[in-house]
């Protein structure tokens, strides 16, 4: 039984490894702590061992666990998918949406951010496999999205995100990973202030590091083996 300061640490190690590895400053690569289904209190213990950043999927779980813990200066990161009608409580509680794929959704995250608040954070998810089943824009639909999102006050453009299909074996993940950051680099040329390529999660974050990766979102080496009925 490992505790969640043992898991933390060795989640630490890897990505240290893995920047050394591939000759990247240590500090290139931040980590993102994936909350999904988790507690309040889990959240707590990681955030006492000093990690800030926090990534839910589920809008109302998310913002749950956000109202209960208003004392915890935690970065909130929205990962999951988005539905039209979840956007005005994504747009007032999250600093970050990584999952960004529609332009409808753009605008409506844009209309409903308060002006109170600095710009939503935003990366375009990808479907950089092409798979029918997947969410994410296609590597082709990227400049569109982009230029549209650069357009939006409310909304800052910070880079790209995948989820790349886990079962296609380590080449082809190092393949996928890779295409990614090409097309961030293109990218840009056109907004140099991108900084941020999201990839990279519990079972392959070495790769995505390998590849580029400047932020992994890692849930099961933090917490744990999710519980089997909320695990999508
Ligand atoms: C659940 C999830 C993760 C974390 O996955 P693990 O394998 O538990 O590390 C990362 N990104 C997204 C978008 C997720 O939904």
């Amino acid at each position: 039984m490992f505790s969640i300061a043992d898991n933390l640490q060795g989640v630490r190690n890897r990505i240290q490894k893995a920047t050394e590895t591939a000759q990247h400053a240590p500090q290139s690569v931040q980590l993102l702590a994936v909350s999904k289904t988790r507690s309040a209190s889990e959240i707590d213990a990681l955030y006492q061992l000093g990690v800030r950043d926090f990534g839910e999927n589920y809008v109302q779980e998310g913002v749950d666990k956000i109202q209960s813990l208003p004392e915890h200066d935690i970065v909130w990161h929205f990962i999951g998918p988005i539905q039209s009608n979840k956007t005005r409580l994504i747009a007032e509680h999250f600093t970050w949406v990584h999952s960004l794929d529609r332009a409808k959704i753009a605008e409506r995250l844009n209309a409903q951010r308060p002006s109170a608040l600095s710009p939503l954070n935003v990366c375009l998810q990808v479907n950089i496999d092409h798979e029918a089943s997947k969410s994410g824009v296609t590597p082709e639909q990227v400049p569109q999205l982009a230029a549209l999102v650069a357009t939006l006050p409310h909304l800052r453009l910070r880079g790209l995100m995948c989820i790349p299909d886990p079962d296609q074996g380590e080449a082809s993940l190092r393949q996928a990973f890779a295409r990614m950051k090409a097309l961030f680099e293109q990218l840009k040329e056109q907004y140099p202030a991108l900084d941020t390529l999201s990839m990279g999660m519990s079972d392959d974050l070495e790769a995505a590091i390998a590849e580029g990766s400047t932020i992994v979102r890692v849930g099961t080496a933090l917490f744990g083996p999710r519980p089997a009925k909320n695990n999508p």
